[in-house]
């Protein structure tokens, strides 16, 4: 089982603030990762205390691409915990790479990738803007975890599909319009950037969910 806790998103619950990006924790019987970082770092670490979150709890920090509601909080976090090891697409920014590689254990991510017991990287994915997305597999299936699903769910989950059976979605979905893709999912999670978020919410009221900051997910 996966704990998954939304600590940024464009809208909050009312203990904490909505602010345009993206985080989300992840805890599992052996450790904790934190993907991505929102843009306001102060916020991003408010929002873990009222958690009770220790930033130096986390071991792992995954960021899905280098868009700017992503990585903003990346400086505060490296500052918060000088012992991460962060895993980034391997074709960000070469002086982005550098300085977290002063601050922090750097792994470039290309093809798919174990990270940690049950949870994988879908490796570099897209064109335009390349991205990387977690599949969390609990035993009975898979649940992915985008940041803004830039690449295409299709893509994404044509991917994830190698791994096991595609139990849900969570993250920003962008404008994706391939809803036919979402059928037959026990959970969709959309949040942050997703475009067609009333639309989906229609198509799908069943298992719908909608993300705001302060929402606690068992993923089993
Ligand atoms: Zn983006
Ligand atoms: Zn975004």
């Amino acid at each position: 089982m996966f704990r998954l806790t939304v600590i940024y998103d464009n809208n909050a619950n009312k203990d904490f603030a909505g602010s345009w990006g993206f985080a989300a924790l992840i805890e599992t019987s052996r450790e904790t990762l934190l993907f991505d970082t929102g843009w306001d770092g102060p916020l991003l670490l408010r929002h873990m205390r009222r958690l009770n979150v220790d930033p130096l709890s986390i071991r792992k920090l995954v960021i899905s691409h280098q868009h700017w509601d992503h990585i903003g909080g990346l400086p505060e976090v490296l500052r918060a915990n000088p012992w991460l090891e962060v895993y980034v697409p391997a074709s960000f920014s070469e002086n982005l790479k550098k300085e977290i590689e002063k601050r922090a254990t750097l792994i470039e991510i290309k093809e798919s990738v174990e990270i940690s017991q049950g949870i994988r990287s879908t490796g570099e994915l897209g064109d335009e803007v390349k991205e990387q997305s977690l599949i969390l597999n609990t035993g009975n299936g898979c649940y992915v975890l985008t940041g803004c699903a830039h690449p295409g769910i299709a893509v994404i989950l044509d991917t994830v599909s190698h791994y096991g059976k595609v139990k849900g979605i969570l993250g920003g979905l962008h404008d994706n319009e391939e809803f036919e893709r979402l059928k037959n999912m026990e959970l969709i999670a959309a949040g942050h950037c997703t475009a067609h978020r009333e639309k989906i919410k229609e198509l799908f009221p069943e298992t719908f969910v909608e993300i705001e900051v302060g929402l606690h997910l068992n993923l089993k």
